[in-house]
């Protein structure tokens, strides 16, 4: 329902949040968040009444959108029903979300482990690994993200790692294939895919093969830009793990419940993990939840020994409840396949066409309803069109390429040089094409300084 707006509720919102919410990853001087009236389906309202039609799916997180009714009336029944419970009992909401989430994961992973979302699902992960092993390290890739939490920020590969990480031992960066930006002078995705394995064979060779507890990889990294990996080399790190009796997860809290077009990000490269971390989609974030999906391998380490980790509330039934409603939505309505389809149809090629139009895109790159434009001052150079992390005055044109699109409606996805084209995979062609509009309009801006 497109909600009531009204300027001076807007701003009394406005002016509390600015006295009390301390925001994430922000120097809070220099914030100036938006005032949300509401929200429905692929759109937002804010209390002047503009609408936006959302490319960024909150944090890639509402895959079937904002307000599904039948996901509020879930979360409403359970709270009248039963809503909480601790974690050490059986409660039908959790029961039957981890059957629902364990019947489309990948392969043999069929326990779930429930965890608040993304960051502490990668925490847990690793130390699974860890304990299942006996090792103490962990590989992850630079160009990636894993959460803010403590462990979880530290295998971050972003920047924003620099801060907060503590330096802890035990975990090695290495670099995942990358062909624009290839650290490996190669020409072909092929050639990529080859010496990135090279790379990581020899990174595992000097750490030690026998102190590597986990690899652990975003299937397709996401936050880092969207960089859809050549078609072997997941196959390939899963030989690696095998052969040294590594530990592998797959880090799917951004690419899973149909973001690629496909349940899971892993079917579309045929491997399966030992572990797999999911959060977002799982419930299109209603009610916080994630979790890791657990191979019987090793969580038969578990069997008769304790798991030495849990948190008050995994598994919460509200957040269970609203996770059964979304997986029922998800099978009802096509939602997976609908992000293949309007990918592959609507979305591929209209950013295909806006970047033949617009010198400022120097790559267009994704699947389904993940995608990514790298945003470049100099085709030929690939220079990007803001320094990497840059602030302030360094960022404007990306600032001035983001206030385009929200002057044509349209709320875009930025992180340094790029934009991620990131909407509910509930979008429809219309909606499509409208946000495709809105991007030609901003490119034009982002043209201005190539
Ligand atoms: N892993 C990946 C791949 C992510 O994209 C994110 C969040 N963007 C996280 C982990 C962390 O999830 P959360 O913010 O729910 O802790």
């Amino acid at each position: 329902m497109i909600p009531q707006t009204d300027p001076q509720a807007g701003a009394a919102v406005k002016a509390a949040d600015r006295a009390h919410v301390f925001h994430s990853w922000s120097a809070q001087e220099l914030i100036d968040p938006l005032a949300v009236a509401g929200a429905e389906g692929s759109y937002f309202w804010d209390y002047d009444g503009n609408r936006y039609l959302d490319f960024t799916s909150g944090l890639v997180f509402t895959n079937i959108g904002y307000q599904h009714p039948k996901v509020v009336a879930a979360i409403q029944e359970q709270a009248a029903t039963l809503a909480t419970f601790a974690p050490a009992f059986a409660v039908e909401a959790r029961s039957e979300a981890a059957r629902l989430i364990a019947r489309r994961t990948p392969g043999d992973l069929d326990k779930i482990f429930f965890t608040n979302g993304g960051a502490d699902a990668v925490e847990h992960a690793v130390r699974m690994a860890r304990l299942h092993t006996g090792r103490p390290k962990v590989l992850s890739a630079y160009r990636s993200y894993h959460g803010g939490t403590q462990q979880a920020v530290n295998i971050t590969g972003d920047p924003r790692r620099w801060a907060s990480d503590s330096g802890a031992a035990g975990v090695v960066h290495f670099w995942a294939p990358f062909l624009y930006r290839s650290r490996f002078y190669a020409e072909t995705e092929q050639q990529e895919c080859e010496r990135a394995l090279e790379h990581l064979e020899t990174t595992i060779a000097f750490e030690g093969p026998g102190t590597i507890a986990a690899i652990v990889l975003e299937t397709i990294p996401g936050t880092a830009g969207i960089m859809v990996p050549p078609r072997d080399y997941l196959a390939g790190v899963r030989e690696l793990c095998d052969k040294h009796g590594i530990v592998f997860v797959l880090d799917e809290v951004m690419a899973g419940f149909g973001r690629t077009g496909a349940w899971f990000a892993a079917e579309l490269f045929d491997v399966v993990p030992d572990l797999m971390t999911f959060a977002k989609g799982v419930n299109s974030g209603y009610v916080p939840l994630g979790g890791v999906a657990i191979s019987p391998r090793i969580a038969e380490t578990f069997g008769r020994r304790p798991y030495p980790g849990g948190l008050t509330y995994s598994g919460h039934p509200l957040a269970c409840a609203a996770a059964v409603a979304t997986l029922e939505v998800m099978a009802e309505e096509g939602v997976v396949a609908n992000a293949a389809v309007i990918g592959a149809q609507v979305i591929e090629p209209g950013l295909r066409a806006l970047a033949e139009r617009h010198p400022s895109v120097g790559e267009v790159r994704g699947v389904g309803m993940f995608w990514a434009l790298e945003l470049v001052r100099n085709r030929e150079t690939r220079e990007p069109l803001v320094p990497y992390n840059a602030t302030g005055e360094a960022n404007a044109p990306m600032a001035a390429f983001a206030a385009a699109a929200k002057a044509h409606g349209l709320w875009p996805f930025i992180n340094m040089n790029r934009t991620h084209v990131v909407p509910p995979c509930t979008i429809t062609e219309a909606e499509a094409k409208e946000g495709l509009a809105a991007l030609d309009a901003a490119l034009s801006v982002a043209d201005e300084y190539t």
